[in-house]
């Protein structure tokens, strides 16, 4: 079968191994780059406010999404919010299990729209609900590098 074949059957599928030496550099944009400096300089999380739809986004945003304004309005949005949703991962990504479960939760910050993905520390896999409070544990200030990372976790609050 070469490439150009079309494929109709899933057991026609074949791998392809090897390495593709493909760079890319991400950048955070404006409104990301002032959102993770906050968090780096500051342990603070901002986020941009549509006054025409009494909006606050996070992580911060240029323009809102539903009217489409340019949003100039910072607001600190403080470090609390709610677990909107959550999954335990239990395998590493070749395949072998985890020593101890990984949390992964989309937080969302009280009084915002949007949400951080993030871990979640200081807590068991049976003790996370959907809906439950938690607050966001920054490193450092000397650990930080302007990543989401720079938020350790959110534990429970
Ligand atoms: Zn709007």
């Amino acid at each position: 079968m070469s490439p150009l074949d079309k494929i109709t059957l899933v057991n026609q599928v074949q791998p392809w191994y090897g390495e593709i030496p493909v760079y890319g550099q991400y950048t955070f944009g404006v409104a990301g780059e002032r959102f993770f400096r906050e968090i780096k300089d500051n342990a603070r999380i901002m986020g941009t406010v549509c006054n025409s739809c009494n909006l606050t986004y996070v992580p911060a945003r240029l323009f809102c999404e539903r009217c489409y304004n340019k949003l100039e309005s910072w607001v600190d949005v403080g470090t609390k919010g709610r677990v909107h949703t959550y999954t335990v991962a239990c395998l590493n990504l070749d395949g072998s299990r985890i020593s101890e479960p990984i949390i992964l939760a989309m937080v969302q910050i009280d009084g915002t729209c949007g949400g951080l993905v993030h871990q979640l520390g200081e807590v068991t896999p049976d003790k996370v609900k959907i809906g439950i409070p938690v607050e966001a544990v920054f490193k450092a200030k000397a650990q930080r590098t302007g990543s989401i990372l720079d938020i350790k976790y959110f534990r429970p609050c």
